[in-house]
């Protein structure tokens, strides 16, 4: 996971979303009880949210990749835009709270582009905080006084200083780190056997460049431009698993590799 920059372009159809939304704040306030024991419910309408126009922009931000996981995931299957805070529901450990952040439901700054496996299929709903009577609970509430366990990649806090990675396997570094990794299950076994994979074409390439570095040879020296290129390339924001292939070759640079024994 790293952190993203989102486009100050909002898309023209979050803008139908602002009468949807104060006409849901409106029915609120008329009516709280009924929404906050989860008798009511909001329709927040993907018709504004996740549009192709809102779907674009984010995925472009992102350079195509999952905002949880950096696959690149859609020759398979369709990612969605989805929301960091949730819409309709938060679900803790023992209970459901109505009625999730239902005025964020065409936020801009609260949608993300995800894979199904990260969003549909694990965090759902979950969006843990360090002290739950911080919670906002309505919009007359103020969300900049919750503190969030689930990093966001378009958020203030760098994943980088909080997740990193050993090899394939995936490790928090602290609290909000962990929770990040358990929500998502950022160290499944087929992501992180992706990973693995990923990162091993990159230890042959890193291993090349020590093999011909200094090799006065003019294929050679070619050879060498190219392979630095590919291992620069790897690293940076659009490329997938950067921030594994970056750990992978912090540590290979240090003479330390951390692949299964089988890899090497
Ligand atoms: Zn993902």
């Amino acid at each position: 996971m790293i952190r993203h920059t989102k486009s100050t372009n909002v898309p023209s159809s979050l803008g139908r979303g602002v009468q949807a939304n104060e006409d849901n704040c409106t029915a609120y306030d008329a009516a709280a009880a009924g929404y906050r024991n989860g008798e009511r419910s909001f329709d927040i309408r993907k018709g504004i949210y996740g549009t192709d126009v809102v779907k674009r922009q984010l995925k472009a931000d992102q350079y195509d990749k999952c905002a949880f996981c950096e696959s690149i995931f859609d020759a398979n299957v369709a990612g969605d835009v989805e929301h960091y805070r949730p819409k309709g529901a938060v679900d803790t450990d023992d209970r459901r709270i109505y009625p999730g952040y239902y005025w964020l439901g065409y936020n801009w700054e609260n949608l993300c582009y995800a894979c199904p496996d990260c969003n549909s299929y694990r965090k759902r709903n979950c969006f843990p905080l360090e002290n739950e009577a911080n919670r906002a609970r309505d919009h007359h509430a103020d969300i900049t006084l919750e503190q969030p366990l689930l990093l966001d990649a378009y958020g203030p806090r760098d994943p980088r200083a909080h997740i990193a990675f050993r090899g394939e396997a995936v490790t928090g570094l602290t609290a909000a780190g962990n929770a990040t990794i358990d929500i998502l299950a950022l160290g499944r076994t087929a992501l992180a056997r992706d990973r693995l994979q990923h990162l091993r074409m990159l230890t042959l390439v890193h291993e090349s460049v020590s093999l011909f570095d200094g090799d006065p040879r003019p294929e050679a020296i070619a050879f060498l431009q190219r392979a630095r290129a590919e291992l620069a390339a790897a690293i940076l924001p659009d490329a997938r698993f950067s921030a594994a292939a970056a750990d992978h070759l912090a540590a290979l640079d240090a003479g330390e590799n951390f692949l299964p024994v089988s890899a090497a």
